[in-house]
């Protein structure tokens, strides 16, 4: 294929800013640009020139002519190869994002230390872009709201953020079609904490619902007798439909409802009786005998033999939840004052608060030194005088520093009701960095509880390598707490790993790590994760009343003092 001048172009927009993010002559990434403004507009195409006639072009050059040769001749301009191959790929993946140019993805990289999206997304919600020159309110918004954008378009979801347009297509099915059945099913179902589909099991006919879905921003990507698919225009999801018939839509909807290794077990164990005739899936349970296994439990076998023998975790729900525990305020990175978080926090019914803001050396957050915290503790005392019986603790949400020990001196921390120990600088390491950091900040006796344990970011990074065993046998060694970070884009510790918790008698934290009072709603995303876990609320710390919470940081201080 020969080069196009858009394509040439192209190619010469990216070198201009690829230089400029780079650091490199400034003169040159003006005369890339142009370059690539000259060549856009060029009445005749590039390859149909002499190659000495290029040089000659107004905005063009000697140096700009031989790397198009480079183009009709490699395929690449060399320079330009090089530079990508220095550029991590999430910076790259920035310049498509509206409203970052270079100027501001150099300071993005080499200021704030992100190399991709998702981080990005992270410091937007955390509010850390602010603190940065030539980043305001206004435009941290709009990156938010381009990354966003630009996130969706790859097909999937947080849990979160898919939740309203599931509900939303979910209430717009029935009332369109009010004869059928629409019944939600699936990964969404099973409360994932992310989402690339959106599934039902339904008897509405193929062809109307192809019709309806067509008329409202969908395209069919398959329409069988079985199944149909269908791919969003704007939003870019997909909708799976499970035909079924009157009599077996309950049976379809139990088995689109189970992970693959949960039907392959109750299928070995030949608990299904029947295919049809189920009018409620709680019939399917009844009729196999077994206490109803609700859908987001239907993950791994054990869970079966639990059943059988009548022993399902009677799982936490967001009304047991009676804090708000690690929470950042305007003294850090946070939104809201202190007092607007306690507030909102009484308003919601909640017995106590724990604020937890950034220590000193998280600088980008704006972290608390040693005199700040003073004032900060004298803050805390007369709001609790002011608004008792309702109680604030003061917390710090302590970097673990390189070497895994905490972030003040002891004197310092024993100040604190309760501290929680987090990584947040130097992610990129091996498992063997990771857990030297993590174990020695658990053995700690100041920690209490181990804060968001692997730094994940759901569909933007990946966290750094733990060995989750180790951990949460360390945890339980010294009775240290970890956190199931609520944040739907962390819900780190992962869930998968909570049976070992509870096996071990190591409590769970469900904390919003909210830098907002409107971030304390997402404590129910916290409460779903740990529902797939089977966790209970005596098994979450934060679900304690302030009498129990009292207590727990009786024995806590008690292994200060050994
Ligand atoms: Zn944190
Ligand atoms: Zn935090």
């Amino acid at each position: 294929m020969i080069a196009d001048n858009t394509f040439i172009a192209d190619q010469f927009s990216l070198l201009a800013k690829l230089t400029d993010i780079h650091g490199g002559n400034s003169f040159k990434s003006k005369a890339y640009a142009a370059a690539a403004f000259t060549i856009e507009r060029l009445p005749q195409q590039l390859a149909d020139l002499p190659a000495e006639k290029m040089a000659s072009i107004k905005g063009i050059g000697d140096s700009v002519a031989k790397k198009i040769k480079e183009i009709f001749d490699a395929g690449e301009i060399t320079a330009l190869a090089e530079l990508i191959a220095n550029t991590p790929s999430g910076i790259m993946q920035m310049l498509n994002i509206k409203g970052i140019g270079p100027k501001k993805i150099t300071v993005i990289w080499k200021e704030m230390g992100i190399e991709s999206i998702g981080e990005l997304l992270y410091a937007c919600n955390e509010n850390r872009l602010t603190l940065y020159k030539g980043f305001g309110e206004k435009t941290q918004k709009s990156i938010q709201e381009s990354i966003e954008y630009f996130l969706n378009n790859i097909g999937s979801y947080l849990y979160a953020q898919i939740e309203p347009l599931a509900n939303n297509l979910d209430a717009a099915l029935k009332k369109n079609f009010p004869e059928y059945v629409f019944l939600s099913t699936g990964i969404f179902r099973r409360q994932l904490e992310t989402i690339d589909k959106l599934e039902w099991v339904t008897n509405t006919p193929a062809a109307a619902l192809q019709s309806y879905l067509l008329e409202n921003n969908f395209v069919t990507e398959k329409l069988e007798t079985e199944e149909s698919v269908f791919q969003g225009k704007d939003e870019n999801i997909l909708l799976h439909f499970y035909h079924a018939t009157h009599e077996n839509l309950y049976h379809k909807q139990f088995t689109t409802s189970c992970s693959e290794a949960f039907l392959n077990e109750w299928n070995e164990r030949k608990l299904f009786k029947s295919v049809v005739n189920y009018f409620s899936e709680e019939e399917i349970f009844e009729e196999a005998k077994l206490s109803f296994i609700p859908p987001f439990l239907r993950e791994t076998i054990t869970v079966i033999d639990k059943a059988i023998h009548n022993n399902l975790p009677g799982v936490i729900q967001t009304k047991d939840i009676k804090a708000i525990i690690h929470s950042h305020s305007k003294w850090s990175d946070g939104n809201n004052t202190i007092e607007e978080m306690a507030k909102t926090a009484i308003a919601m019914g909640l017995e106590y608060l724990v604020i937890s803001d950034h220590s000193k050396t998280a600088v980008y957050a704006n972290g608390l030194t040693e005199e700040r915290l003073k004032a900060q503790h004298a803050e805390i005392d007369e709001l609790n005088e002011k608004l008792k019986p309702f109680r604030i603790f003061k917390s710090i949400e302590s970097d673990i520093l390189n070497d895994g020990s905490l972030d003040y001196s002891n004197e310092i921390l024993a100040g604190f009701d309760i501290v929680i120990a987090s990584v947040h600088s130097n992610l990129k390491m091996n498992e063997e960095k990771a857990m030297m950091r993590l174990l020695n900040a658990i053995q700690n006796p100041f920690t209490s509880i181990l804060g968001h344990c692997t730094g994940r970011l759901l569909l933007s990074r990946a966290g750094y390598p733990v060995d989750h065993i180790k951990l949460i046998d360390a945890c339980a060694t010294h009775n240290v707490v970890i956190e199931l970070n609520a944040h739907p884009r962390r819900l780190d510790i992962d869930w998968r790993f909570i049976d070992h918790c509870l096996e071990k008698n190591v409590l769970i934290s469900i904390d919003p790590d909210a830098h907002s009072t409107d971030a304390f709603r997402h404590i129910k995303y916290g409460v779903l994760a740990a529902q797939k876990a089977g966790v209970t609320a005596m098994q979450n710390l934060s679900s304690y009343s302030l009498g129990q919470f009292e207590n727990f940081l009786i024995t806590q201080h008690a292994k200060r003092s050994i």
